[in-house]
């Protein structure tokens, strides 16, 4: 079995807390590799390797454009790494090895996104109504941003992370999910390799009430970047609170998917699988929520209900595969208690609806593709998240109405609205409340453009130009070139 060790200050040490924990194949359900399990010990060294990198040594000498560089180099290094990264990432998580690899060629793109962006960071010159002075503003760093990722795409949300908290300045300790730390460990490897100057970025692996909340706490922490459920942005939003420390958090979502009945059916059926059956519906943009309009109401369902029931479940590496497994038993449960309260809740069953035996008689955990249709919106398996294959289906009669039901629950993620109306399709985009809205498509996300929440799904933004205001703040500067300091009692 393999054993990984914490990465800290550009060398690989074991735990100072003398503690490991295994890592589990869900295809398998065997233990792969042995990950440390970090305790305060390890952040305290993390933090002040991160500290000591961001206020002395080479990474602060750096000009803006050669920390630029430095990115785009690590980009390349990434990219020529990607088939491997994404049979790891495959090993830790179970997700689909065509959907990791596509992920896992794509990180380098945030690397050279931002790495062009960081000799572009431009302050002003406002224009001051006062005499005799010249006032100009600039964007500086923040310090030692702590990134923490859920289990679901690793490294892809490291990369919205990290890219733009680099680009900026900073310098970043990681905690990834203690079920897939692996990847996270190897990418520091590579960081090793891109020849980042020790201590600006750090790995510390482990629990997270236990090394994640120690490291949010921390006094030197600056900046939280979390990914993750509501309860854990909850914990580290109060955490992070009394340091006054700026805090991003993209969380969870139970988006709505909307099919009106002038909507080419056909993308729309393959919409929906898309929104919800990728990545075993572990996925925080899952459209788990389908609102079909009346009309089409039967005829959409029967057609969804047959193309989801051919689903090949199997081995995530397998190319033919279409459902992997859950990622961890703990996620697992949690899908069969939602399945088992949809039904009480009088939710009508269509698809589905318990697990499957693992494929090839491995201890994987694998939950069927699952429909609900006379689904209420006032059930909980219409308001709470899921994070499994399991879809609720919910009827509308007219635009009004589909806009009413997709706004009223917690989250605001995304949504989806099919609709061959071009009028009809802006004027609802413009009143879902999600910070993502695709229109006739599903799922899409890109470096380019700005990803997050609205309402209970989280806080700030990743991606895009404004994501690297996430990691700034603004220092403005006033130069007097006037003559004597008049009243020195009054405010200038
Ligand atoms: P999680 O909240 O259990 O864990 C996420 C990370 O936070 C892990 O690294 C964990 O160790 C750490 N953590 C947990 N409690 C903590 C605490 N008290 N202090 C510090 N760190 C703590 O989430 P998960 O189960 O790994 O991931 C699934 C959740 O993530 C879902 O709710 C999903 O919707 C959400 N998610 C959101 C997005 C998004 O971009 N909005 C993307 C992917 C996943």
């Amino acid at each position: 079995m393999k054993t990984y060790q914490l990465y800290i200050d550009g060398a690989w040490s074991d735990p100072r807390s003398g503690k490991w924990m295994e890592t589990v194949n869900p295809y398998t359900g065997e233990a792969w590799a042995r990950i440390p399990r970090a305790g305060n010990g390890d952040v305290d060294a993390a933090v002040e390797a991160a500290h000591n990198a961001f206020r002395q040594g080479e990474w602060p000498e750096l000009n803006a454009t050669r920390r630029g560089l430095r990115l785009r180099e690590f980009a390349e290094i990434l990219a020529a790494n990607a088939e491997r990264l994404a049979e790891i990432e495959v090993r830790d998580n179970g997700k689909l090895h065509v959907e990791v690899l596509n992920q896992c060629r794509y990180l380098a793109q945030w690397f050279h996104y931002y790495g062009g962006l960081a000799d572009k960071i431009e302050g002003a010159v406002p224009p001051i109504d006062k005499t005799d002075v010249l006032n100009l503003t600039r964007h500086e760093p923040l310090g030692v941003c702590a990134l923490i990722t859920p289990w679901n795409s690793p490294l892809l949300l490291l990369a919205w992370k990290a890219a733009p908290a680099l680009a900026a300045g900073n310098t970043i300790v990681v905690k990834p999910s203690e079920y897939t730390s692996a990847s996270t460990l190897e990418f520091a490897a590579l960081a090793g390799q891109a020849g980042f100057p020790r201590g600006v970025i750090n790995v510390v692996t482990g629990l997270g009430p236990e090394v994640g909340d120690s490291l949010v706490r921390h006094a030197s922490v600056r900046k939280v970047a979390f990914t993750g459920g509501e309860a854990g942005g909850a914990s580290v939003n109060t955490a992070a609170a009394p340091g006054f420390k700026r805090v991003s958090l993209e969380l969870g979502g139970k988006s709505a998917n909307i099919v009106f009945e002038d909507a080419d059916l056909d993308q729309a059926v393959n919409g929906a699988i898309t929104g919800i059956f990728a990545a075993s519906g572990q996925s925080c943009i899952a459209g788990s929520r389908l609102l079909l309009q009346e009309s089409i109401h039967d005829a959409f369902l029967e057609r969804l209900v047959s193309l989801a029931g051919e689903a090949r479940i199997g081995d995530p590496m397998s190319p033919d595969t279409q459902v992997g497994p859950i990622t961890t038993e703990l996620q697992y449960r949690k899908i069969l208690d939602y399945i088992g309260i949809a039904k009480s809740e009088g939710a009508r069953l269509v698809l589905g609806g318990g697990s499957v035996p693992a494929p090839g008689g491995n201890g994987g955990l694998f939950v069927e593709p699952t429909i609900f249709a006379d689904v209420s919106n006032d059930m909980r398996i219409a308001q709470e998240e899921v994070f499994g294959p399991v879809l609720s289906v919910l009827r509308f009669s007219d635009e009004e109405e589909a806009i009413a039901i997709a706004n009223d629950v917690n989250y605001g993620l995304a949504a989806g609205v099919w609709t061959e109306n071009m009028r009809r399709a802006i004027r609802v985009s413009e009143r879902l409340e999600a910070g993502t809205v695709w229109v006739n498509t599903y799922r899409s996300t890109s470096y380019t453009t700005p990803f997050g929440g609205y309402k209970a799904s989280g806080l700030g933004r990743e991606n895009g130009m404004e994501a690297i205001r996430e990691y700034l703040q603004t220092k403005s500067v006033w130069y007097y070139a006037g003559g004597d300091v008049a009243n020195p009692y009054t405010r200038r």
